[in-house]
């Protein structure tokens, strides 16, 4: 941001409205305990710890879900919270909560990822502050492991990918609400909108430019109940 310049306001929209089947915790994985509170609280906490984030939408599971998610945002009072029920796709459920954002800047995260830092949350509201020719920031890592390419359903190696060069995306990923509404509008009209499985891919499609804000390795997301080993040992649990 420039001296003197109006620091721009940001809202968080958080997807939690998957069913966390690949969990098997027989329930919505952002309701699933990790060190004692639920993986969503995790991120609540978060957004309320960082400096740049007035407020917060929530994609819940449809039903109880949409209870749940609204008592724990009671736990935030400093945060303005929303509730909507989320959609079919992780990419329509964003849609869905973004249609309640009422500031210029949007975080969409994952409840899935309960310990990306406050500072990655400030460093990607700053770093869209500092740099107007990106329409995105998004958090990532850079790729560790050596990758193979396979045919589908062979199990069989066709090739390696050189890793330079290649980030693994995470959560938050930030946007200009404008720029974001718009590759979504194009998205859903082209009917792709469902398979986008993060957001900065929508403004990558509408020849937008995407900047990478090197986020921690520790901001791992959770999908088995080995993450869930892992998250704990890293939160000290
Ligand atoms: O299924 P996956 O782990 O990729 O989901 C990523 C995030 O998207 C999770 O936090 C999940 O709750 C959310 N999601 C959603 N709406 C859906 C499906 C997933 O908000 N329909």
């Amino acid at each position: 941001m420039q001296a003197g310049a109006t620091p721009l306001t940001a809202t968080a929209v958080i997807a939690a409205a998957g069913s966390g089947e690949r969990l098997g915790a027989g329930g919505p994985k952002a309701f699933v305990e990790l060190a004692g509170r639920p993986l969503l609280a995790h991120s609540l906490e978060a957004i309320a710890a960082a400096r740049r984030i007035s407020a917060v939408v929530v994609a819940a599971p449809a039903g109880a879900g949409l209870e749940r998610a609204q008592a724990l945002l009671g736990d935030y009072p400093t945060l303005e919270g929303t509730v909507v029920a989320g959609g079919p796709s992780r990419a329509e459920s964003v849609a869905l909560a973004l249609e309640q954002v009422r500031t210029e800047l949007v975080l969409v995260h994952d409840a899935a990822r309960p310990l990306a830092p406050p500072a990655l949350w400030d460093a990607v509201v700053e770093r869209l502050e500092r740099d107007p020719e990106l329409a995105a920031v998004i958090a990532a890592a850079p790729v560790t492991d050596t990758i193979k390419s396979a045919e589908p359903g062979t199990q069989m190696v066709t090739g390696t990918v050189p890793r330079e060069g290649l980030w693994g995306a995470q959560t938050p990923q930030g946007f200009r609400v404008a720029a974001l509404r718009s590759a979504q509008a194009a998205a859903r009209a082209q009917g792709r909108l469902a398979e986008a499985t993060d957001e900065a891919r929508l403004i990558e499609d509408a020849g937008e430019r995407v900047g990478l804000e090197p986020g921690p390795a520790g901001n791992i997301k959770v999908t088995t109940t080995d993450d869930l080993l892992v998250a704990a040992a890293l939160l000290g649990g």
